[in-house]
């Protein structure tokens, strides 16, 4: 089994190269943020509770995010994926230790976790352009946008140094072309055995 976790700010391509890698090895994708839209589309009690915090842009409290990520992977494993790619989690420190403790139980591990690097400037304009057409109400709005820079960097940046400790962390330019940074994605995960 693989477990690979796609790291980096919003807006650097988490989603779109998520899609390509989950394909070409054949994995399981877990996108916290797609659960929580799709709660919130299905007007489900977890919709409910969590779409204050997507609308302002401030992360789901760890204890409902670890709960609702563990109970996806769970009803979603099946025997022809290789691995999980995820995405958008882990956020925090404590998300981390969970899921290093939900992998252990599996008698798994994280294998590595590629980050994208995208400059701030690039970022926003991505966001804001990404808000014209996706509906996301967290896109459409500049401040909302700079508060999930501004989270990003407070409490999921210093999730680097934590897998940076284990010798698991690999930056990514995430600048160029979609086919040119998953080939440099790919590259890595041919590393792996
Ligand atoms: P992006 O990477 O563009 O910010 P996501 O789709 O990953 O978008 O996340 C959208 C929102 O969903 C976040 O701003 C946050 O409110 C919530 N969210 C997603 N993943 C997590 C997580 N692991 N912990 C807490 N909140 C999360």
């Amino acid at each position: 089994m693989l477990n690979i976790i796609l790291f980096g700010p919003p807006g650097s391509g988490k989603g779109t190269q998520a899609l390509l890698l989950k394909e070409h090895f054949k994995l399981l994708h877990i996108s916290t943020g797609d659960i929580f839209r799709n709660e919130i589309k299905n007007e489900t009690a977890i919709g409910k509770e969590v779409k204050q915090y997507l609308d302002a842009g401030k992360l789901v409290p760890d204890e409902l995010t670890i709960r609702v990520l563990g109970n996806y992977a769970d009803s979603h494993s099946s025997p022809e994926i290789q691995g999980i790619i995820f995405d958008g989690f882990p956020r925090t420190v404590p998300q981390a230790e969970a899921l290093d403790a939900f992998i252990a139980e599996k008698n798994s591990a994280i294998n590595v976790v590629l980050s994208l690097e995208v400059n701030d400037e690039e970022l926003v304009k991505r966001l804001i352009n990404r808000g014209l057409t996706s509906g996301r109400s967290d896109d459409s709005n500049d401040e909302v946008v700079r508060h999930r820079l501004k989270v990003y960097y407070n409490q999921t940046a210093p999730l680097a140094d934590f897998y940076l400790a284990q010798k698991k962390f690999v930056s990514i330019r995430g600048v160029g072309t979609i086919d040119e940074i998953f080939a440099h994605l790919c590259d890595e995960m041919n590393k792996l055995d």
